[in-house]
């Protein structure tokens, strides 16, 4: 997902100390999120900026709902999200280790961008599986399912039951 401005906090002239932030998602940003089958959504992100001498400590919270499809019916689903998710900026670093937990910002770098963190944050704050709780999928596509299920239930094999039968005869 594209960096959005409207998440460029800048740390430069900061004095330390903590700062809050809020964000608001809207159906807007998750319809520009490709890829993970978005349709929607209404999520507030609380961003903690804990701003220390060469350290910058960002807590973002999200909590709101999001639209996808059912991973079962195929059909509109609204889910819940809510989660946590700490990164850290290592300020004034001559070179960026890599490092996923702690990225590294050279003395050049005045601000940093949170979209990717925020959008990671509600991510793997949904289940794997996106579903709608039990009995509430769509009944036409349920019953289709469940007949397709039926007719493609395997059938065992005469030939695997007699050696099975073989082997439980050895002593
Ligand atoms: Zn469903």
């Amino acid at each position: 997902m594209d960096d959005l401005k409207e998440h460029t906090i800048p740390f430069s002239g900061l004095k330390d100390g903590t700062y809050q932030h809020r964000f608001l998602l809207d159906r807007e940003f998750f319809l520009r999120a490709e890829g993970d089958g978005f349709q929607g959504g209404m999520v507030t992100a609380d961003v903690t900026l804990d701003k220390q001498p060469n350290l910058l400590v960002t807590n973002i919270h999200v909590d709101g709902t999001v639209s996808l499809s059912c991973d079962h019916c195929n059909g509109p689903l609204e889910l819940g999200v809510t989660g946590d998710q700490r990164q850290i900026f290592q300020l004034n670093v001559e070179e960026d280790q890599g490092d996923e937990e702690l990225v590294g910002l050279d003395a050049s770098t005045h601000s940093v961008n949170l979209t990717q963190y925020i959008y990671e944050c509600i991510r793997f704050a949904l289940p794997v599986r996106r579903l709608h709780p039990e009995g509430q999928c769509d009944p036409e596509v349920d019953e289709a399912l469940q007949k397709l299920a039926i007719e493609h239930e395997p059938v065992p094999d005469p030939r695997w039951e007699a050696l099975k039968g073989l082997k439980n005869q050895r002593p």
